[in-house]
C-alpha cells in the first residue's frame, strides 16, 4: 500500500473524546473514527488489525473442530420470551418493532438463536459433541459506553456454543475450547492470564475469563505465584481473618461531623483509624432492602453479594429509597436504629468494636457502635474484594493483584438453555434429554485495543508482529527517481515474498514520516535514505526498539520474510 494513496487521517493531538490509551491511538493512527456513542467505523488500517485477530480466531477455532455459521443480528421477541430473558436482560437489550409492531431485539449474545437453531435439526446422541461459532456484530446497549473498542455498544464478537450428550461430554468441549483460548492469544503475541470468573445469577457450572495483562485495565486479578491461583475479584475468596485486640465497649454516643462524608474524611476528623469505620451501604436484593456493612478501608463486591443472597439482581438503592430508609440523605446510613430491612455485614466487621458509623441524621455519626449490643446483623458474609495483603485460598500464601482486559470468557452452560427452550437429542437408549451446553466468547474488537493497551509508548502503538495491521514501513526519505525507483522495488520484493509493508512515499519531510511511522507502530521500520545512496544500504529499525540493522535490500527482504514466517509458525 502507498501511502500517498491510502485512507489514513492521522492526529497530532490527543482527541478530546478519548481517556484510555488504546483509544487515544487508534484515533490518532487513523483507525477508527467515532460515529455515535460507543459505535465506531473501521478505517482501513484499524480493519486490518481487526482482520488479524478474527484470522488468528478462525484458524484456531477451526482446528479445534468448531463449526462457523452466521446468525442473525436481529432476533425475534419470541425466542427471548422462551428463556424469560425478554423481560429479565434489562436495558442492554436493544429493543425495537418491525412495521407489523412485532418486537424484535438486537443481539447481545445467541444462545437463543443458536439453540433453536439446533433444536430444530439435530435429534440424535450421533450428532453430537457440536460446536457452532460465528464472528460477528453484537449489540448491547451499554450504560457507560467508554474506552472506544474497550466498551462499545457495537463491537465484534466470536461467540461460539458446545453441545454435548452428558456433562462429561462439555467438560472434554469445555477443556478444548480452553486450550484453543491459549493457543489464540498466544498465537496473537499478547500476555494474558486464565482466571476463575462468577458464573452468573442463574445456571453456570464453571467459567473462566482470559485476561490481557495490561497496568491500565479496568478488571483486577488476584493470582498466587506460589500456586498458580487466580480469580477475578467477584471470585477470589477473601480468606484472611482479622483479630481485633480487646477492648471493653464504650457507650454509644452521637457526634457532630459537620461537612464531612467520605470515609477519609470522618477518619480524619474523629482521628481513628478508616479500619474502625465501618459503611453501611444500601441495596434492593431483588427488590427488597438491605443494608451491608463493610469495614472503611474495605470496597464491596456487588457480584459477592448477589451470590451471597443467591439473588438474582442487586442495585444500589436510588437517593429517594435511601432517604426512605434512613430519614437521611446519602451518606450518613448507618445501622443503629435502622428498621423494615435486613442488616448483612461482610466477615471482617465480625469482632470489631467501638466503630464508627452513620446516624441516620445529616452531619452526624456514631462512635463506640457495637455488635450485637446497638443493633443486630442477620449474617456474615464474604462481600468484599481482596486487596493487597489479602491470601490465597488455595496455599494461605499471599496473593498479588494485578491488572487486565477481559477479551474472553468461557462458560459451562449445562441444561439451562436447552430445558427453558425443549431443546433435546435422543440418546443411546432412545430417551429424550436436553443437550448439554458451553458458551464461550472473545471480544474481537476489544482485543485489538487490548492490544495497544498492552504494546504501546510514549510515541505510539507497538504492534506484536502478528497483529499489525502491515508488517513493516518503508519510508523514502528524499524524492530522486532512483530512490523513489529502489523503494518500488523493495517494496515489491517484500509482498511478493510475504512481507506486508506500508510505503511512505509521500513528498514529506523525514521527520513527519518517522512521527507517523512511531505512531502507526508497524513493528520494522525500514528507511531508504542517504546511506543508500552512499552504501546502497537499507536500514531496518524494529519498532520495539534494539538493534537497527543495515542491509542490502536482499538482505533486508529475507530478514524480514523469515521474521514474518516465524510469527505465522509459532
Ligand atoms: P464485561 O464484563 O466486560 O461487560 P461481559 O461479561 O458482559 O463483559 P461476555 O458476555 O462474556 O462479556 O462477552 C464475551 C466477550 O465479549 C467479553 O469477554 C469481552 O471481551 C467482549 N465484550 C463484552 N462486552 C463488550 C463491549 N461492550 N465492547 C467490546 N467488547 C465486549
Ligand atoms: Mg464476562
Amino acid at each position: 500500500m502507498r501511502l500517498s494513496r491510502y485512507f489514513l487521517p492521522t492526529l497530532r493531538e490527543d482527541p478530546a473524546e478519548a481517556e484510555v490509551i488504546s483509544h487515544k491511538l487508534m484515533l490518532r493512527a487513523g483507525m477508527i473514527r467515532r460515529l455515535a456513542s460507543g459505535i465506531y467505523s473501521f478505517l482501513p488500517l484499524g480493519l486490518r488489525a481487526l482482520r488479524k485477530v478474527e484470522r488468528i480466531v478462525r484458524e484456531e477455532m477451526d482446528r479445534a473442530g468448531a463449526l462457523e455459521v452466521l446468525l442473525p443480528l436481529v432476533q425475534p421477541a419470541e425466542l427471548w420470551k422462551e428463556t424469560d430473558r425478554w423481560d429479565r436482560f434489562g436495558k442492554e437489550l436493544l429493543r425495537f418493532k418491525d412495521r407489523k409492531e412485532h418486537d424484535f431485539c438486537l443481539g447481545p449474545t445467541h444462545e437463543e438463536v443458536i439453540t433453536d437453531l439446533v433444536r430444530g435439526e439435530v435429534r440424535s446422541y450421533r450428532q453430537l459433541p457440536l460446536i457452532l461459532y460465528q464472528i460477528a456484530t453484537k449489540f448491547r446497549d451499554e450504560i457507560r459506553p467508554r474506552f472506544g473498542l474497550m466498551r462499545g455498544r457495537e463491537f465484534i464478537m466470536k461467540d461460539a456454543y458446545s453441545f454435548d450428550a452428558d456433562e462429561e461430554g462439555l467438560d472434554r468441549s469445555y477443556r478444548l475450547m480452553y486450550e484453543t483460548y491459549e493457543r489464540i492469544f498466544s498465537r496473537c503475541g499478547l500476555r494474558f492470564t486464565a482466571v476463575l470468573a462468577d458464573t452468573g445469577a442463574i445456571g453456570g457450572e464453571e467459567s473462566h475469563e482470559f485476561m490481557v495483562l495490561a497496568e491500565t485495565g479496568e478488571d483486577v486479578i488476584a493470582s498466587c505465584p506460589s500456586c498458580g491461583y487466580a480469580a477475578n475479584l467477584e471470585m477470589a475468596e477473601a480468606v484472611r481473618e482479622y483479630f481485633y485486640p480487646e477492648e471493653e465497649e464504650r457507650p454509644l454516643e452521637k457526634v457532630s461531623t459537620p461537612g464531612v462524608r467520605k470515609v477519609e474524611e470522618v477518619a480524619a476528623f474523629l482521628g481513628v483509624p478508616t479500619w474502625k469505620l465501618v459503611k453501611t451501604l444500601l441495596y434492593l436484593v431483588d427488590g427488597k432492602p438491605y443494608a451491608v456493612l463493610v469495614r472503611g478501608d474495605h470496597e464491596l463486591n456487588e457480584v459477592k453479594l448477589r451470590r451471597a443472597l443467591g439473588a438474582e439482581k442487586v442495585e444500589m438503592a436510588d437517593p429517594e429509597t435511601v432517604e426512605r430508609l434512613t430519614g437521611a440523605p446519602v451518606g450518613f446510613a448507618g445501622p443503629v436504629g435502622l428498621s423494615g430491612l435486613t442488616i448483612i455485614a461482610d466477615k471482617a466487621v465480625a469482632g470489631l468494636k467501638n466503630f464508627v458509623t452513620g446516624a441516620n441524621e445529616e452531619d452526624a455519626h456514631y462512635v463506640n457502635v457495637n455488635h450485637p449490643r446497638d443493633f443486630k446483623i442477620e449474617a456474615f458474609f464474604d462481600l468484599r474484594n481482596v486487596t493487597e495483603g489479602d491470601l490465597c485460598p488455595r496455599c494461605g500464601k499471599p496473593l498479588e493483584l494485578t491488572r487486565g482486559i477481559e477479551v474472553g470468557h468461557v462458560f459451562k452452560l449445562g441444561t439451562k438453555y436447552s430445558e427453558a427452550m425443549g431443546a433435546t437429542f435422543l440418546d443411546r437408549e432412545g430417551k429424550e434429554r436436553p443437550f448439554v451446553m458451553g458458551c464461550y466468547g472473545i471480544g474481537v474488537s476489544r482485543t485489538v485495543a487490548a492490544a495497544i493497551e498492552q504494546n504501546h509508548d510514549e510515541n505510539g502503538i507497538i504492534w506484536p508482529l502478528a497483529l499489525a495491521p502491515f508488517h513493516a514501513a518503508l519510508l523514502t526519505l528524499g524524492a530522486d527517481s532512483d530512490l523513489l525507483q529502489a523503494s518500488e522495488r523493495l517494496y515489491q520484493a517484500l509482498w511478493e515474498s510475504g512481507v506486508e509493508v506500508l510505503w511512505d512515499e509521500r513528498d514529506e519531510r523525514p521527520g513527519v514520516k518517522f512521527k507517523d511511522a512511531d505512531l502507526i507502530g508497524l513493528p520494522y521500520r525500514v528507511v531508504l535514505g542517504k546511506k543508500f545512496k552512499s552504501e546502497g544500504k537499507v536500514e531496518i529499525k524494529p519498532r520495539r526498539g534494539g538493534e537497527t540493522l543495515m542491509l542490502s535490500p536482499d538482505e533486508a527482504v529475507s530478514f524480514l520474510a523469515s521474521k514474518v514466517k516465524e510469527a505465522q509458525s509459532s
